[in-house]
């Protein structure tokens, strides 16, 4: 599959900036964890949505991350990742982007034709019968029916993949980037089993695949904690991380693929799970908490008092105002009560302390109110239209967002995650 020349490294984690301002501030809690003696290299992420609802372009979050590098003085790997995109959105993220993250969600379930499926099932007869994954705690059983029906579920959004992947390699080159293939924003988990079966596809469809995301069970709601049965993703999650080891072994994929985690952020009560299993098997994760890094500039606001926490108060009164639209996209994946909303005219009223500990993500504080968290977390096309007026004052108190930034990424998500800290 041609020389690779870059490399993501073990340990990375995928951080979203919705405003281009907190690149330093991020960048500053990779080097926490360096301080701490882990590599973990950054990777910012921007879906081409989220530039739309912003009104940016992808070279934005490129010139943010080189000048957050030169002014820190990283010398290791960063990267600029092309977030979910697709055929049709791919284009304008290639000067800028590294890292594509190829996205066959709507794919999935798609016909694949009969001749492909056919030649696909008859090409990994292989993997037909009892399969023993090295350190796992259970044997992957496949039959026929069940090569054959991943294969009709799942033939044709790899096929999208190699098409989007081919379409990146004739602009970028060989080796200029890493491909990842994401199946995470669909309704359905995939199985460890599907998993491998998905794998071996990617393999037989000449995508150097370095990160994959496939859609975990339990639920991933924007922005709060994990809902599901977390010993079953743990044993999943194991058992992800052993099927890529053997896809890597015998599908020739590269010997540095992992698990991509789009955790939709602040998936705190599986990190322990994650952790474990990266030890157990000596794996590496990409782990993407993106959105909260929004939250924690409100947050920064509000602790700033005067006009920063009167700004925070209005972005919430204007979230609540049009709750219905800023969160009809988002309908899958949050869940707020809106009984448990204050009223604006209550938030008005509200202290600095009052702000930041009802969105600050403490699930141990009484004043924490998940369905504010949730309803800001998506309101962030509030903050976008106010334009200048937000991003003056953000820059007006650099410092103290700062600070919240880069304690939130290393203290709630890198540490736990990548050093087994707690949360
Ligand atoms: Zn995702």
């Amino acid at each position: 599959m041609g020389d690779r020349i870059l490399k993501l490294g073990k340990y990375s984690v995928g951080t979203g900036d919705r405003f281009a301002h907190q690149a330093k501030a991020q960048l500053q809690a990779c080097i926490e964890a360096l301080d701490a003696g882990l590599e973990v290299v950054p990777v910012w992420n921007k879906s081409n949505r989220e530039h739309l609802i912003i009104g940016s372009q992808p070279g934005s979050v490129r010139q943010a991350a080189d000048a957050a590098v030169k002014a820190l003085g990283w010398r290791y790997p960063y990267f600029c990742d092309a977030d979910h995109i697709t055929l049709e959105t791919a284009g304008r993220f290639m000067d800028s982007c590294d890292f594509f993250t190829i996205d066959v969600a709507d794919s999935i379930g798609q016909p694949a034709q009969a001749a492909d499926i056919d030649h696909f099932v008859k090409g990994r007869r292989g993997l037909l019968g009892t399969i023993h994954l090295a350190g796992a705690d259970e044997p992957f059983e496949i039959t026929h029916e069940d090569l054959t029906r991943t294969a009709r579920k799942f033939l044709a959004a790899v096929k999208k993949a190699g098409e989007v992947y081919r379409s990146i390699l004739s602009a970028k080159g060989d080796g200029n980037f890493l491909p990842e293939v994401s199946m995470d924003e669909t309704d359905a988990a995939q199985s460890p089993v599907e998993l491998l079966i998905i794998l071996a596809a990617i393999a037989d469809e000449g995508i150097p695949v370095r990160t994959i995301a496939p859609k975990f069970s339990g639920r991933f709601n924007k922005g709060v904690d994990y809902v599901g049965d977390e010993a079953q993703f743990e044993r999943e999650f194991a058992l992800d991380i052993a099927a890529i080891a053997y896809a890597v072994e015998h599908f020739g994929l590269p010997g540095d693929l992992k698990l991509s985690v789009h955790s939709g952020s602040d998936k705190f009560s599986i990190y322990p799970a994650i952790h474990r299993s990266m030890q157990r098997f000596n794996a590496g994760v990409h782990l993407k908490t993106a959105g909260t890094t929004w939250l924690e500039e409100l947050i920064g606001l509000a602790e700033a008092g005067g006009d920063g926490l009167a700004l925070a108060k209005e972005i919430y009164a204007e979230a609540y105002a049009h709750s219905e639209e800023l969160c009809a996209p988002y309908a899958n994946v949050i869940d707020i009560d809106p009984k448990k909303l204050p009223a604006p005219e209550e938030v008005r009223g509200w202290t600095s302390d009052q702000y930041t500990s009802a969105l600050r993500h403490v699930q141990s504080s009484p004043a924490y109110n998940s369905s504010l968290r949730q309803l800001l977390h998506v309101g962030f096309k509030i903050a976008a239209k106010m334009g200048r007026r937000y991003l003056d004052l953000l820059e007006a108190n650099e410092a103290v967002i700062a600070r919240n930034v880069t304690e939130n990424l290393y203290d709630r998500h890198i540490a736990p995650v990548f050093l087994g800290g707690s949360a």
